[in-house]
């Protein structure tokens, strides 16, 4: 049986290598399992970056109304509740929004922090890039201090790939930072890393691995490592869709999501 499981290991990684060489330098695949991921990440030296979303890559909401995989199923009061937010008072979106942030997330996969500290311990960079604001919403004082508290307590310490660097005084603006190993943007996630780029010349990284569950963001930086002419593989991970996940009551979610209307 042991001997089974090898061979089949094998097969894979095989299949692998066969998918990779046919692709060219560039190209995104999508998976749901955390072992593909670390197939990929195999090759990875100390001139690739590896890039991981943060919203359900690495996290997700410890509240089951708000896991991805149920919007089609809710998608009707989710929507209802999105409108009526849009047409509060700015102060009152502000308060919902920061109301959000307060509820903890957890792990997408129990196994990430030790994949990452295993490619840091490689010296392979890894970075976070997540398309969510910076600085004070509510009453969270620091949204990036935050998301990296989080991930710290999490296991997950982006900080450790870039304790030489500081790139904060060209690079930060008004819609985008890098803080601890961490990027939050408001621009598009390749113009962002595009000044990244920018901003770390002495880094000349030949390689990107890019970790994202929506598919414009992969397909947005390939293009820009098409131009940059760094190989590029993407990873649409799908992991919050398929994991298994508690019986859920749906009548009680949508009625949660009502709640929050009235
Ligand atoms: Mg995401």
């Amino acid at each position: 049986m042991k001997n089974f499981g090898i061979v089949k290991l094998f097969a894979k990684k095989l299949i692998f290598v066969l998918f990779l060489a046919g692709c060219g330098n560039q190209q995104i695949i999508k998976t749901d399992n955390l072992e593909t991921v670390k197939s990929l990440c195999d090759e990875a030296d100390s001139q690739t970056l590896v890039i991981f979303d943060m919203d359900n890559v690495l996290t997700e909401s410890t509240e089951r109304a708000f896991h991805a995989d149920l919007y089609p199923q809710i998608k009707d009061v989710v929507d209802e509740f999105r409108n009526h937010v849009k047409k509060l008072p700015p102060s009152e979106q502000e308060k919902l929004r920061g109301a959000q942030w307060e509820i903890p997330v957890c792990l997408v996969d129990e196994s990430m922090p030790e994949l990452i500290e295993s490619l840091q311990n490689r010296d392979v960079k890894v970075l976070m890039l997540t398309a969510n604001p910076h600085g004070k919403v509510a009453n969270v004082d620091s949204i990036e201090n935050l998301c990296d508290s989080r991930l710290k307590n999490l296991g997950i310490n982006f900080e450790k790939s870039w304790l030489s660097v500081d790139i904060k005084r060209g690079f930060n603006n008004e819609l985008t930072i890098f803080h601890k190993g961490e990027i939050f943007t408001l621009e598009s996630k390749e113009i962002a890393l595009k000044r990244f780029f920018e901003h770390l010349p002495e880094y000349n990284f030949r390689k990107i691995i890019f970790l994202d569950d929506k598919r414009k963001n992969l397909e947005k930086v390939k293009k820009l490592a098409e131009k940059q002419n760094k190989t590029f593989i993407g990873i649409e991970y799908l992991r919050v869709f398929t994991k298994k996940r508690p019986k859920t009551d749906l009548f009680f979610i949508k009625n949660r999501f009502k709640q929050l209307i009235n």
